[in-house]
């Protein structure tokens, strides 16, 4: 195919004309669009993943249409496998598990682009036919991004699996390394752009973007993973923008800076979120430990208020308004349906309920509304952190299921907390706070939260699924 880009100055004005695969072409990337905005609501976000399924279809069936497919059985055989594994992976795996699926799928993004760009390499250089400068780099960039998302995505889903251990690994003059790795593969750009002949460089080459994948993951803690993935969720969408270019096809180039740019913009609201920057997050090694800068409060000598679930059943029960906080332990627990059922118990007790929803509450982008949506808990039940925080004073309850650091006041207080700045769900502010929890450990930050010790703060301890049950259970009896 990259002989398609000199030959076609050749072409008569006819050629312009839109085929039916550009059209295709066209639709599927305006679709690519459409979805994405709509990807933006909860109330739009399953359409616009709808349309961009069926912009993937077009833009499938468009390229099948190619005249220079060579196989249609070897094709057929491939989406009936990968059609097969990603049904069943999808089908299995748990919504707490999400982020290292999405990794493993950007992966896999990534060494698809490297591939093509290898196989291009293959068909033109094999033959010894000359590759022009462009398409050269072209292809080299495509290696380099493709093969560091994918090794880069294998070792963030080992870690998240568990396969390998979650702390950062590092080691004396990782970074010279880095450097040095770098340098090689400048130098190997500049020996295969004289001579792209050279088999040998263009074999290193593709080792040494492997490596550095490898080595840019590694140093990165376990709960950064999430940031990281996105990351490279954005940067395999750069490497398809690129395979784009080296096999001249359009919806690939559109599709794949859509990816790249839409990554990058998620992976910004996460760090402003956390309160952190993208180097902060790649370089910090930050989550995997408690704070050793003496920063955490020492709640040695205070206590925490516990109540019991009769008691809680009775606050929320005659409250007249409650809001419910989700966070990472709820998810753990599954325990979306029961919170559903709670708060559907409530409301026919005529208490207003609302959730608050924190950017970063769970571990991975919108974990909470997925997790709410699941269990079909209505749209506009669901507010934005700027939204309910200022309804917080007049909140009689909230109830707060499996978080710890999005409700952590310490944020706002503390200027010594690794969290400072972060911005927070103002709990504190609210009449009363339940906390259900299984102890007193710490969040993902591994800083302590004041909140437990508050005044009026209540501590119901025990795991979310079956807390929140036996509360439903509580409340029918009143
Ligand atoms: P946290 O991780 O701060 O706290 C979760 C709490 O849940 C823990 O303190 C734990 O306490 C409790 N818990 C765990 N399992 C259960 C269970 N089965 N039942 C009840 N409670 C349980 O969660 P938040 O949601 O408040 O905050 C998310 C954190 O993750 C933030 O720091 C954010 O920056 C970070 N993060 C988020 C990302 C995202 O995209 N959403 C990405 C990367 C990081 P105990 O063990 O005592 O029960």
């Amino acid at each position: 195919m990259i002989a398609n880009i000199t030959s076609s100055f050749s072409n008569s004005l006819a050629d312009y004309l839109p085929t039916g695969i550009q059209l295709a072409y066209l639709v599927a990337a305006s679709l690519f669009i459409i979805g994405l905005k709509q990807m933006g609501s909860p109330a739009t976000a399953r359409r616009g993943n709808l349309l961009g399924a069926i912009a993937m279809l077009l833009a499938v069936v468009g390229t099948l249409l190619d005249k220079q497919v060579l196989s249609y059985g070897l094709i057929m055989v491939a989406i009936a496998i990968g059609s097969a594994i990603g049904s069943l992976i999808a089908y299995k795996v748990a919504m707490t598990d999400m982020p290292q699926m999405v990794g493993l799928l950007n992966g896999l993004g990534g060494l698809a682009s490297s591939l093509v760009a290898v196989g291009a390499y293959w068909q033109v250089t094999s033959l010894g036919n000359d590759l022009p400068i462009v398409d050269n780099l072209s292809i080299i960039i495509s290696v380099l991004i493709g093969n560091i998302t994918f090794t880069g995505s294998a070792i963030a889903f080992a870690k998240l699996q568990g396969l390998i251990g979650g702390a950062p690994i590092r080691f004396a003059y990782q970074q010279v390394l880095n450097i040095f790795l770098l340098v090689g593969f400048g130098i190997g750009t500049v020996l295969l752009v004289v001579n792209p002949q050279d088999l040998p460089v263009f074999i290193t080459i593709n080792a040494l973007s492997l490596l550095i994948g490898v080595l840019f993951v590694i140093p990165i803690g376990g709960g950064d993973m999430p940031v990281v993935i996105s990351l490279l969720n954005s940067l395999s969408g750069v490497a398809a923008s690129a395979a784009g270019f080296v096999v001249m096809n359009n919806v690939l180039i559109i599709s794949g800076a859509l990816v790249g740019a839409s990554g990058l913009i998620l992976t910004q609201i996460m760090c402003k979120a956390m309160n952190r920057t993208l180097p902060n997050v790649l370089f910090s090694g930050f989550g995997t430990a408690i704070a050793a800068d003496g920063s955490a409060e020492d709640n040695s000598n205070k206590t925490v208020k516990t109540i019991d679930l009769e008691e809680c059943a009775m606050m929320l029960g005659y409250a007249r308004s409650v809001v419910i906080v989700p966070g990472y332990g709820m998810a753990v627990a599954q325990a979306q349906h029961a919170v559903r059922e709670l708060s559907d118990m409530l409301e026919r007790k005529g208490v207003e309920v609302k959730f608050a929803i924190h950017p970063v509450a769970g571990r991975m982008p919108g974990h909470m509304n997925v997790l709410l949506a699941e269990a079909n808990v209505p749209y506009s039940q669901l507010y934005d952190m700027d939204d309910i925080n200022t309804q917080f004073e007049n909140t009689d309850v909230v109830l707060i299921i499996g978080a710890n650091d999005v409700v952590n006041p310490a944020a706002r207080t503390n200027q010594a907390s690794p969290i400072y700045g972060m911005p927070i769900l103002e709990v504190d502010k609210a009449k009363n706070a339940i906390v259900i929890k299984r102890g007193m450990n710490a969040g993902f930050s591994g800083v302590e939260n004041e909140l437990f010790y508050h005044q009026k703060t209540m501590m119901l301890f025990g795991g979310a699924k079956d807390m929140v049950a036996k509360l439903s259970n509580e409340l029918k009896q009143i």
